[in-house]
């Protein structure tokens, strides 16, 4: 996964996999807490929080203090899918790639888990009519 299928809405978050009629329940599998939305995986689940405060701390050396005092959660969601568009290309690809080393130590992470991979699989092919979006997604945990 990475940016680009979060910004769509066609990553294998459950809330995006919701939208699709690809499974049931949108809850996050590993908080429990609340929908697995793009904001809940940047910002919210408890699992992630040790690769959040790395991505924040990454963050704190690439921007200015004033402006990362005014970082909302709107804001900081922006950061991780686009980058900052005033800031330099290198400040950009710098943030971008904080962004990526967010995302695979999650992936790591939840690779212990990877036992609902069958039953996510199972669920895509069940689904004729988004037949085209599940088949992305199916390519995109191979
Ligand atoms: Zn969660």
């Amino acid at each position: 996964m990475h940016q680009t299928r979060l910004r769509l809405g066609l990553s294998h978050l459950r809330a995006h996999l919701f939208q699709h009629n690809l499974i049931v329940n949108p809850t996050c599998q590993f908080c429990g807490l609340e929908p697995e939305t793009t904001s809940h995986y940047i910002l919210k689940c408890p699992t992630y929080t040790v690769h959040r405060v790395r991505f924040l701390m990454g963050i704190t050396n690439l921007l200015d203090a004033p402006y990362i005092a005014g970082l909302n959660d709107d804001k900081i969601v922006q950061l991780f899918l686009h980058g900052d568009p005033p800031s330099s290309h290198e400040t950009n690809e710098n943030i971008i790639s904080l962004a990526q080393s967010f995302i695979v130590k999650v992936q790591e992470l939840n690779s212990g888990t990877e036992a609902s991979f069958p039953f996510f699989i199972s669920n895509i092919f069940r689904s004729v009519k988004h037949k085209n979006i599940a088949f992305r997604m199916f390519l995109s945990h191979i």
